[in-house]
């Protein structure tokens, strides 16, 4: 699989506004942000999409959604509430393949998305 973006900012190539890290996931501004605060989770081995989630590795998901939990509390957006997103292939707008959710907090979000 060709590196994409996200293995060169985990490998600390390219920079990357890092809010969250731990083990397993890493967290960073999304450089084109949609809401006040637009933060990617992403798992610390590359996982090209939704569609490549399976027994050996299903547990990233569940640790990237611990670190949401733990950064939304950080920066006192748990109660106020937030979004989380995975686009997965070309209907779902998926353009770097890397899984990763999106942390969208900060403003009142649209129901339904475009
Ligand atoms: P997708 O469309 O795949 O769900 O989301 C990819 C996201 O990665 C987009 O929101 C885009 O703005 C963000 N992105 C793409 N390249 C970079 C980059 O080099 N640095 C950062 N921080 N975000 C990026």
């Amino acid at each position: 699989m060709e590196p994409t973006i996200f293995d060169l900012i985990l490998s600390k190539e390219i920079p990357a506004d890092i809010v969250y890290e731990d083990d397993y996931i890493l967290g960073f501004k999304d450089v084109n942000p949609q809401a006040p605060v637009h933060v990617l989770f992403i798992p610390k081995v590359r996982i090209a999409t939704h569609n490549d989630l399976v027994e050996d590795n299903i547990d990233y998901i569940s640790k990237m959604h611990l670190a949401v939990n733990r950064y939304a509390k950080e920066i006192s957006e748990d109660e106020n509430g937030y979004r989380i997103v995975m686009n997965c292939n070309s209907n779902g707008g998926q353009t770097v393949f890397h899984i990763h959710m999106h942390f969208l907090a900060g403003r009142q979000l649209q129901w339904p998305p475009g």
